[in-house]
């Protein structure tokens, strides 16, 4: 048996964001990330809609990018006090993240963050609270994902949090809050939302389910993401839902190695994740191509990229995503990036080792063991074809 799970209800479109003031409810708590929702003013606009739904309204603010356990345990605690019945979160993935695993530990104190890194097996959630994500980023899909993404900073290691119970309740999908990502976020998170997509694509429990929204998530990339980044702003409006297609995609079929990589990576080399999966996703297509050519081959077809044999599609899908990533300042390999030799070296076998343990590495089309892990990396570094 499978399953598929997304939101109850999305709500979608510029000014869909007022549909708050239909909530049901008596007390909200809004996690929110740093100054940008304050300082556009979106976050006075939440509070606003909430109060005039006669509901009473607590803050939780300040949530660090890449959130720690610290930062998470701290909200359950603030949650456990106020009792909220409506847990909002609204920003990039970072406080969307932190407020999911908040959620648990909000109605589970005595659960551990080692339990809830095990995937799919947190207790029955919505006993006290329900979700709402509101994402400002066009890049995570978070606000219809099962994940969240807490970061250990005494390992230095992103653990995944994957279960339907973190699936929000409710997601609002409002373009206007995109508008205003600098230039280099919306390279970044562009890129995360198409290799959200990618990975699900070829993942292990992709199904005709997801099949369709990973392919239209594609597609929506290569029409809008350069135009976005130059400052459309209805590109900017269509990547915000193509964002979230790739995440009802990735949600339900799961991510790869690529991902993998970039979580074990992102603390250590201090690379953000949507650069990180940018630099890594060519280099990870080849090596699954030896088990799935003809599925990225499909991609290519869709894409109107050159090749007739499934190898030479595939070629060209690299050659593209490279492309993309040039055009957008992005790096090709993590020397570029600007990573020493030194450091690589000395981190190349940890990073590998941590990867291959990742919760995305599962559901990859191909496996993958250290020795592997570290020749792939070693590719990444130098920029060289993988061939193995
Ligand atoms: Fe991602």
């Amino acid at each position: 048996m499978s399953r598929f799970t997304l939101p109850r209800d999305i709500y979608f479109g510029q000014g869909s964001l007022a549909t708050l003031k239909t909530l049901k409810g008596k007390k909200a708590v809004v996690v929110v990330g740093g100054s940008s929702m304050q300082k556009f003013g979106f976050l006075a606009k939440v509070v606003n809609y909430l109060e005039e739904a006669n509901i009473q309204v607590k803050l939780i603010e300040g949530v660090e990018p890449d959130p720690s356990v610290e930062t998470v345990m701290k909200g359950a605690s603030i949650m456990r006090e106020f009792e909220p019945d409506w847990i909002v979160s609204i920003g990039g993935g970072s406080p969307i993240d932190a407020a999911k695993a908040m959620w648990i530990f909000y109605e589970y104190p005595e659960f551990t963050f080692e339990q809830a890194i095990i995937p799919f097996g947190l207790p029955e959630l919505r006993q006290k609270a329900k979700f709402i994500a509101i994402p400002s980023t066009s890049g995570t899909g978070t606000e219809v994902t099962s994940f969240s993404v807490i970061t250990d900073y005494k390992k230095k290691i992103k653990y995944p949090i994957a279960d339907f119970n973190i699936t929000p309740d409710i997601a609002i999908v409002d373009p206007e809050l995109a508008q205003t990502m600098p230039q280099k976020l919306i390279a970044h998170t562009g890129l995360d939302a198409l290799t959200h997509a990618i990975e699900a694509y070829v993942a292990g429990l992709s199904s005709v389910f997801s099949d369709p929204l990973a392919l239209e998530a594609i597609v929506m990339v290569k029409d809008h993401l350069f135009n976005s980044y130059n400052g459309d702003k209805e590109a900017r409006n269509q990547m915000h839902s193509a964002q979230c297609l790739a995440g009802m995609a990735f949600s339900n079929a799961l991510l790869g190695i690529t991902h993998s990589m970039a979580h074990k990576t992102g603390a250590v080399f201090n690379i953000p994740h949507g650069c990180a999966n940018a630099i890594y996703l060519p280099y990870v297509i080849q090596y699954n191509s030896k088990k799935c050519s003809h599925r990225y081959a499909t991609i290519a077809r869709r894409l109107d990229l050159s090749g007739q044999t499934d190898s030479e599609l595939v070629d060209s899908l690299v050659e593209w995503i490279q492309a993309m990533d040039k055009k957008m300042n992005v790096p090709l390999t993590l020397k570029d990036y600007g990573i020493t030799e030194e450091d690589f070296k000395s981190n190349v076998e940890y990073v590998s080792h941590n990867a291959v343990l990742d919760a995305c590495t599962g559901s990859n089309p191909r496996e993958i063991d250290d020795k592997t892990m570290i020749k792939l990396f070693n590719c990444i570094y130098y920029g060289e074809k993988v061939t193995f």
